[in-house]
């Protein structure tokens, strides 16, 4: 269990990210730092086009910093080289967005074994660890479904255990309850935090929503590329 012993996992020292563009470089983060043990949870909240997107593919490792660190274990994932990085982050890191991404013509069970994938065929434990997990976010009955015939609040359970499944000690959240209506988002929120404290891993989820904030351990906020503590 976290406790205030215990050395933090994710460090984010300094961070900087510029995209260039046909004029001068454009500035999305400028100095971001902070850091979360295992079982933590931070929200991070700021308007459209503060970078919150641009941070959460830095810590997944999607977007290398333009100069900082970030480490998760005290490894430096943007030391790896492009297939190892790869391995490292279906290993470590595990994604929810706004939009499920779930791919139509699999079912529930399959798309929740697309993480295994590029390792060849699931395995039996990891099928039985996949419908074990759909059960846990109340998909029992829905295994052979496809995406079409879920709801909105279901095909995102779908996209949390997918996340999940192969146990990421870092969860990260693009606004997952962006497109849910406010009791359904309600219910995703909880479980997310259910499912981070049952594994103990990290979640950093940005959200525009006060009530998902509010449940959160942490919130900050992005303000001109700096992550500022709010109350
Ligand atoms: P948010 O998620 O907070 O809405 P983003 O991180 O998506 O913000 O974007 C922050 C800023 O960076 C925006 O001005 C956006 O246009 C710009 N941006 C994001 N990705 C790229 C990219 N790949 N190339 C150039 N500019 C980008
Ligand atoms: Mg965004």
């Amino acid at each position: 269990m976290a406790s205030s012993a215990s050395p933090a996992e994710l460090v984010v020292e300094n961070v900087a990210k510029e995209y260039a563009t046909p004029a001068e470089p454009l500035r999305v983060l400028n100095g971001v730092s902070f850091s979360l043990r295992r079982g933590e949870n931070l929200a991070i909240l700021g308007p459209s086009g503060s970078g919150k997107s641009t941070l959460l593919s830095i810590l997944g490792t999607l977007e290398p910093p333009t100069s900082g660190r970030v480490t998760l274990a005290r490894e430096d994932p943007f030391q790896l080289d492009e297939a190892e990085l790869a391995e490292y982050r279906r290993e470590n890191i595990g994604f929810v967005f706004q939009e499920h991404h779930l791919l139509p013509q699999c079912t529930v069970l399959e798309n929740v074994l697309v993480p295994f994938l590029a390792d060849g065929a699931a395995a039996p434990e990891d099928q039985h660890r996949a419908a074990e997990l759909l059960g846990r976010v109340g998909l029992a009955e829905r295994l052979a479904h496809r995406p079409a015939e879920l709801s909105g609040g279901e095909r995102q359970r779908v996209a949390i255990a997918r996340a999940l499944v192969r146990e990421p000690t870092l969860l990260l959240a693009d606004e997952p309850t962006g497109n849910l209506d406010r009791t359904t988002a309600g219910s995703i929120g909880k479980l997310l935090l259910e499912l981070q404290a049952e594994r103990n891993a990290i979640l950093v989820v940005v959200t525009h929503s006060e009530t998902l904030a509010g449940m959160l351990h942490k919130r900050m906020e992005l303000d001109a590329g700096r992550l500022v503590a709010v109350a």
